[in-house]
């Protein structure tokens, strides 16, 4: 088995007084997806955040391509190579897809061939043909899709993506499972928290699931979908 890329241990937050991760302890491995699914509410946004340094949050160990994770600010974890696409898909709307790509470019580490635009239009057909479009003008699929495109744009070997799927076209979700696989194939590690457990089940090798801040399970995709009673109770479906 690989070395772990990102490895989280007892990883606790809270907002104020109010604690929302107890102790979570998982680890994402080179060129994998991992799903992070759980009801509303559950702790997901607040796991992403809390790896990229947006949430105070105490870990025994948090650290990235063996790197310490902790007191670093965000855009130094960025550095590292963790990429991180927030649910609000931070588009420049004023810009066309092709400028929002460039914002987006950094140079790549050693033995990477790096992603360029006609690289990622590949991976995402139907930016290609948007590519001279503002982002005021495209839907929210297609935003979601070039915020997922901008970030691989600095080559990160893994990405963190927060629910993609929330409010898109059943079509769109489609397309979206097809770049997440082509990514993983390209050998880019996701994160994938996601309330949509079909898609979620879909792609993912391995899933992790918590509730109410605690992790109810961590193992393989395959194991969760056969446990129905686990899938009931957490996450109703
Ligand atoms: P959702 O799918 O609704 O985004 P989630 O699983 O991502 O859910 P989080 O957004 O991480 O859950 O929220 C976890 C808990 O923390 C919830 O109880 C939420 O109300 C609380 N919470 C989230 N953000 C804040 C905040 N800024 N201040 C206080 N409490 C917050």
């Amino acid at each position: 088995m690989s070395e772990p890329l990102l490895e989280i241990w007892n990883l606790t937050a809270s907002y104020g007084r109010a604690q929302v991760l107890f102790g979570l302890t998982f680890q994402l491995r080179p060129g994998e997806v991992l799903a992070l699914v759980g009801r509303n509410g559950a702790g997901k946004t607040t796991t992403l955040k809390a790896i990229m340094g947006l949430v105070p949050a105490i870990a025994q160990k948090a650290s990235f391509k063996g790197h310490s994770l902790s007191h670093l600010p965000t855009y130094r974890i960025a550095r590292l190579g963790l990429g991180y696409v927030p649910e609000n898909r931070r588009i420049f709307t004023d810009l066309t897809v092709e400028e929002n790509l460039e914002t987006g470019r950094k140079a790549a580490g050693a033995g990477r061939s790096p992603w360029t635009p006609e690289r990622l239009f590949r991976l995402f057909p139907n930016l290609a043909e948007l590519r001279g479009r503002r982002g005021s003008q495209m839907s929210g699929g297609e935003q979601q899709m070039l915020a997922i495109a901008r970030t691989l744009m600095g080559n990160p070997d893994a990405i963190l993506l927060d629910e993609p799927s929330e409010g898109i076209a059943p079509v769109i979700v489609q397309m979206m499972a097809e770049a997440i696989r082509a990514m993983k194939a390209e050998g880019v590690a996701v994160l994938l928290s996601e309330q949509n457990w079909a898609f979620a089940a879909g792609i993912s090798d391995r899933a992790m699931v918590i509730e109410r801040g605690e992790m109810r399970f961590e193992g393989p995709m395959a194991e969760l979908i056969a446990d129905e009673r686990l899938r009931t109770e957490t996450l109703g479906v």
